[in-house]
């Protein structure tokens, strides 16, 4: 039986192919930008070079100072250069955290924003933008910060290192798992989610085998980018929660996070809807939802990720702690948080044992 549901798409436009980021004058110039300032972190400046001479004389130069979670002496900082040279777009050249600084500019400013993903976080499909003051960051929505151009380049995922490709394409995968059992799941994000997972579980172990592999960088950026629509259209859960935890409170790296804790947290709710949860593990090779966070720790392992949180930098008494603050403040999960269940899985994950 169709449940009733409501469904709103977000309005980007994605161009996806090998070799697309060469277009990137034609496309910005058909968008009607004409001063585009090119942001990325101090590592992809080079990037940011060529990507000036692609722009020809719609460059305002490269902006290189994006880090990681966007401290807010970093967003004041250029926001105050944006405004100095008379832009009329950001590009933002790489992953989450490059994109995060655009759509801090954005919400100051009001300037839009291109975005070309370099990793597979999937931050461009959504309007979710975090701040970080005093080690706090706090997150919030807003239209004006979604990107209104999305160029997929794969070509310009194969420098990125094995192991970070494996974890960011876990983080991807965690956005599209969490979406099949969202309180406001529908049918085509489901879909997506599926496809997501499928590409993702297809491409990554080919990746970590041959990161040159071209046609595998390809599919695992299809999948992060439907998992990136899933993120952005859906409100996610437990497993969220728990990452916004381990990243806000403990500082834990953003991707290796979400890998690791996704086997646990996928667990502790692959009893609650199970024809989902079948299809899940079906897509995952396995047959039932009873093997759901085996299998996602299975390739984990098959990737080579740190399979232990205390691994990533979780302190002893982590797990209790997190469990706590999940537990203290919620967001939404198809079964009732447990706090006990959470400490005694998140001392699994803390060890790298596999959950059970
Ligand atoms: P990142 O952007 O911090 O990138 C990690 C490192 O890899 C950086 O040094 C970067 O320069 C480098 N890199 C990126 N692409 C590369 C490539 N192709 N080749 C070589 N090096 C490359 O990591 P991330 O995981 O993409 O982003 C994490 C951040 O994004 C976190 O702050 C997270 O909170 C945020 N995020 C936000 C949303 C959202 O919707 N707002 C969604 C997902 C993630």
């Amino acid at each position: 039986m169709i449940s009733n549901f409501h469904y709103k798409a977000l309005p980007i436009n994605v161009y996806f192919a090998e070799g697309a980021s060469k277009q990137v004058k034609s496309i910005l110039a058909d968008e009607g930008y004409r001063k585009v300032l090119i942001l990325t972190t101090p590592e992809q400046e080079k990037s940011g070079l060529k990507m000036v001479e692609q722009l020809g004389e719609l460059s305002a130069g490269v902006y290189p100072h994006a880090v990681m979670h966007v401290p807010v002496e970093v967003a004041d900082k250029a926001v105050a250069y944006a405004l100095d040279h008379d832009i009329d777009c950001c590009l933002a050249l790489g992953g989450g955290s490059t994109i995060g600084l655009a759509k801090a500019i954005a919400l100051k400013t009001g300037l839009p924003i291109a975005a070309i993903p370099t990793t597979y976080a999937g931050s461009e499909m959504t309007t979710v933008y975090g701040l970080t003051e005093n080690h706090v960051k706090t997150t919030g929505k807003d239209l004006k910060v979604l990107p209104k151009v999305v160029i997929y380049d794969p070509e310009l995922t194969l420098t990125l290192p094995a192991e970070i490709s494996a974890s960011s394409g876990m983080n991807a995968m965690a956005h599209a798992v969490e979406a099949l059992y969202a309180e406001d799941k529908n049918p085509i994000i489901s879909m997506m989610a599926l496809e997501a997972i499928k590409s993702l579980y297809q491409a990554l172990p080919q990746i970590v085998a041959q990161p040159q592999d071209l046609a595998a960088r390809k599919q695992a950026m299809y999948g992060a980018w439907l998992a990136g629509i899933c993120l952005g259209s859906v409100g996610m859960a437990i497993h969220h929660k728990l990452c916004h935890t381990l990243g806000g409170t403990f500082n834990l790296p953003h991707a290796q996070a979400h890998a690791i804790t996704l086997a646990y947290s996928a667990f502790y709710n692959q009893n609650t809807d199970i024809p989902t949860m079948d299809l899940l593990a079906q897509t995952l090779g396995g047959q039932s939802h009873e093997q759901v966070g085996e299998l996602i720790y299975a390739l984990n392992q098959k990737l080579g990720i740190p399979m232990a949180l205390k691994d990533i930098g979780l302190p002893e008494d982590g797990p209790a702690e997190v469990a706590r603050i999940t537990c203290a403040k919620p967001y939404y999960n198809p079964r009732p948080y447990d706090e006990q269940e959470l400490t005694r899985l998140l001392t699994l994950a803390y060890q790298g044992l596999p959950p059970a």
